[in-house]
Formats: C-alpha cells, structure tokens, sequence
C-alpha cells in the first residue's frame, strides 16, 4: 500500500552540462522525492572525472549523509581494502549510489537505513544518468540490489547475476556484484572471509573486462 510519501517523487531534472561540479551543485538543491526533507544533505558521487570505472552502490549511509561523501563508513572502508586487494586504486575509480538522500527512520537516538523504494531510485535515476553521461567509464560495477535495479530493472537479481559481465543501454559493460555493507553483515568469520573474497573477485572480474576493448 504506497503511503503519502511514496507518492511524492518525480524525476529529477538535471541540468544539460558536461561540467560535473555543475550538475553536483544542482543535486544539492534537489526536492524531487520526499528523501531530502529528513537527509542532511544530497551525497553526490564523487572521483575523477576521466575514470575508466564507476561503481554504483544503493544510497548514502549514516555516516556519508554526515560527511556529505560517499562509501566514507565501514561499508566504503571494506570496499577500498578489496579494490586495492583486486589491483586498483579507490582515488582512480568515480564512485555513486543510485539514491542520493540517506533514507531511514528513527530506532531511540539512532537512524536506521531504510531501502530506497522503487519510486524513490526512478526519481533519482536522472542524477545518475548525467554521471553516466559526463564521466562515460567503460565499465560500471553496480554494488546490490538495488543499484542493480537502478540499471536494469526490478527483475534483476544481483546473486543470479554478479561476477558477469553484462550490458545494458546505460554502460556498454557493467559487473554486478553484491553490496559491501553485506560483507559487515555476516554471521561469522568464515562466511565473512568467504564473502570478501568473492566480492574482490567479482571486482577482478570487473578490472580485467575494463581493460579489454
Ligand atoms: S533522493 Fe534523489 S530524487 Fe530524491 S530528493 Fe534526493 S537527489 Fe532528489
């Protein structure tokens, strides 16, 4: 049953410039979706302009709506121990999430991340379009469901896709792979040891597809 606030989102309407600090400088001002109104501020994606690969997480956490960065919590923490482990450097690669307001909801003086819905990501799919756009790396790694969705629909299911390497109309090559805040979620040390290894091989599989032509 959509609620009040679900109903409130359209899609966002970036500016038509090649300039990143332009379209950022927009996104901050953005009221397309209710997600603004209880965020901080707007976590834009952030890294070189010229990166050969970008990677799509689902939306800023705790920790990024305060820094106003994002993947700066433990979850961005694990995920630059892997890329270094898989051979690449987090300052080489242009880093986003699908949603860019930290959705949550109060649990005593906590916030709690809440999923973005599937209103709220196509409102905010037209900030990650004009990333795509002006930055144009020849691979994209998309970190959970949700950013899966972001790219390919709400069929998508990143454990029946990740480690491959597809194509969709956004990127020529995209890896799927699971969301690195998983990682901090599993049960023991093993399951966790196993799962980070998987993921710095979905992240290997990603850099060797991105340097074939
Ligand atoms: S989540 Fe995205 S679409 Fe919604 S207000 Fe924030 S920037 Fe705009």
């Amino acid at each position: 049953m959509p609620t009040k606030n679900d109903e409130y989102a359209r899609p966002a309407t970036p500016p038509d410039s090649s300039n990143l600090s332009t379209v950022r400088e927009a996104a901050e001002n953005c009221t397309a979706c209710h997600l603004y109104q209880r965020a901080t501020q707007t976590v834009f994606g952030e890294g070189p302009k010229k990166a050969t690969i970008m990677l799509v997480g689902e939306q800023p956490g705790d920790y990024e709506d305060v820094a106003g960065k994002p993947f700066v919590g433990p979850a961005g923490k694990i995920m630059d121990r892997a890329l270094e482990e898989a051979g690449l450097d987090r300052k080489e690669v242009y880093v986003t999430n699908a949603v860019k307001h930290f959705k949550w909801e109060p649990r005593g003086k906590r916030r709690i991340h809440q999923k973005p819905n599937s209103r709220e990501v196509a409102a905010c799919r037209p900030w990650l379009e004009a990333e795509l756009r002006i930055v144009r790396p020849k691979l994209l790694v998309v970190l959970g469901s949700t950013a899966g969705q972001a790219i390919f629909g709400p069929s998508f299911r990143v454990t029946r896709e990740r480690g491959k390497v597809l194509s969709s109309k956004l990127a020529l090559k995209v890896v799927a792979t699971v969301h690195p805040s998983s990682l901090l979620r599993q049960p023991d040390e093993e399951s966790r040891h196993r799962e980070y290894k998987n993921f710095v091989a979905d992240l290997r599989v990603a850099i060797t597809a991105a340097d074939a032509d």
